[in-house]
């Protein structure tokens, strides 16, 4: 186990009296859960500490949760799948999903939930109605199936595009919806294109999954990276008179989500947003 630049230098200098929780995931130096959850767990008046722990695999992350006693972990690439099988229960929804990114701790008993889909529609209803509405899902990785999820869940109709097509019928056929080659997205319509790949992400900005010339016919183009806040591909759609938002929003309510699940506290949202935005300024993120 090696802690981030986020991190304290060791597991030991995580004891305290206070309440602990973790990011688990390999890399996790880039991340900026600890940032936004430590500046919720401060506002809220709670003796909490979050810290980013960079582990080899899921038994040594379920591991380190259950003999420090840590309440609550984020889960991120590539221990999302790998850890369902190691907790005690796991929530239907993530079930569904099959990728696991919260894990809570009662009593030594650990559950599973995803709160990246349910994170993602809290966001996007803020911008446009989902119920009967086309989105175009770009990708077919865990991110992707719990966008789908979620949206099938609040009405939408998710259409699955992605560069090997295999991955993207697998999908589509376990939840029951369309999909598509990346190559025919040409003469797709939707209401909103949602980029679920890594493509443009920091620090390789220069990067777009999809050419800018195809943007237009979509009027909302959401990214799920936030880092830059705004990637390429967002650029490419405004300038292509497309609406746009980025991963900013979806990162901060998939994060909100998780601590209402260990804390049963409403955490402060916009707060986390601000704190997100703070350190991505810092860094030059966008
Ligand atoms: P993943 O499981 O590794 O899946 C990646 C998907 O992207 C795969 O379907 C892959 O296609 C596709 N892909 C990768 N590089 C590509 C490229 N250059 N061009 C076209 N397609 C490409 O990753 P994930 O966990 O689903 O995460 C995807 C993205 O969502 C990441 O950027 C992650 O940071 C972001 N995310 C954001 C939030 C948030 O809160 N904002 C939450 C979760 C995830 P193939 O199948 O062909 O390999």
């Amino acid at each position: 186990m090696t802690s981030s630049p986020n991190a304290d230098a060791t597991p030991e200098a995580f004891q305290g009296n206070g309440e602990r929780f973790c990011l688990f995931g390999n890399p996790v130096a880039q991340s900026l859960s600890p940032v936004m959850h430590n500046a919720a767990f401060a506002k809220m008046g709670l003796n909490a500490l979050y810290r980013a722990f960079r582990v080899e695999d899921a038994p040594e992350a379920v591991r380190m949760m259950r003999e420090l006693g840590i309440r609550g972990a984020s889960v991120t690439l590539p221990f999302k799948e790998t850890v369902i099988a190691l907790l005690d229960e796991v929530e239907q929804g993530a079930r569904q999903i099959g990728a696991v990114n919260t894990i809570v701790n009662r009593d030594g008993r650990l559950s599973g939930y995803n709160t990246d889909g349910s994170g993602l529609v809290r966001d996007l209803a803020e911008w446009l109605p989902i119920r009967g509405k086309t989105f175009i899902i770009l990708g077919a990785g865990g991110a992707a199936r719990a966008a789908v999820f979620a949206l099938l869940q609040g009405g939408g109709i998710p259409v699955v595009v992605n560069r090997t097509p295999g991955r993207a019928q697998a999908l589509a056929d376990r939840f029951g919806c369309r999909w598509s080659p990346l190559p025919e997205i040409a003469r797709l319509h939707a209401d909103c294109l949602i980029n679920a790949t890594p493509s443009g992400m920091f620090p390789e900005t220069d990067r777009t999954p999809l050419e800018g010339k195809l943007l237009g016919r979509f009027p909302h183009v959401m990214d799920m990276i936030y880092n830059p806040a705004k990637t390429r591909l967002l650029r490419e759609a405004e300038a292509a008179g497309c609406a746009v938002r980025s991963g900013l929003g979806m990162f901060v309510q998939q994060g909100a989500e998780q601590i209402r699940l260990w804390t049963g506290i409403e955490p402060p949202r916009d707060l986390m947003r601000r704190a997100v935005l703070e350190r991505l300024g810092e860094n030059g993120g966008d």
